[in-house]
């Protein structure tokens, strides 16, 4: 299952259109506060290889932290992406991508930042946020 595909994608309006590359079937969740505002609820995201966009003048980058930002269509609102800065490191949201078959859910992170309300029943590896972090000062971020 470990087939990487090339993936395309829009936003609710269509003004944002990507093409997403080196696509895993893998797709995390994260229950971070940050998340939680940014989406709503959790982010689902996947980490893919590139993307390559068209309409990009409709996409604004927000810099949520030092070291990321979060891409989304400045007409529609649609949650694109999480990027690292300076990478091609991109997570993108699970939801915009125009065929989503062979997803699975394979992992959580920030599991203790989850609000009461909602789980999901899916088994998945579960970290916490100092795991995430411990694993990124190991070089080694958890896809
Ligand atoms: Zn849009
Ligand atoms: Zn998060």
């Amino acid at each position: 299952m470990n087939e990487r595909a090339i993936l395309t994608g829009h936003c609710l309006c269509g003004a944002v259109k990507f093409t997403a590359t080196g696509v895993p079937h893998e797709v995390g969740a994260c229950h971070c506060t940050m998340c939680q505002r940014w989406t709503g609820g959790p982010a689902i995201a996947v980490k893919v290889a590139g993307m390559d966009f068209e309409g990009e003048e409709h996409l604004t980058r927000f810099r949520s932290s030092d070291w990321a930002e979060r891409g989304f269509c400045s007409t529609c609102g649609s949650n694109l992406f999480y990027r690292i800065v300076g990478t091609d490191d991109y997570y993108v949201t699970a939801g915009v991508f125009d065929d989503p078959s062979g997803f699975w859910l394979a992992s959580q992170i920030f599991i203790d930042e989850k609000p009461d309300y909602y789980d999901f029943a899916n088994e998945t590896k579960m970290l916490t946020g100092e795991e995430v972090f411990e694993a990124v000062a190991k070089g080694k971020m958890p896809e």
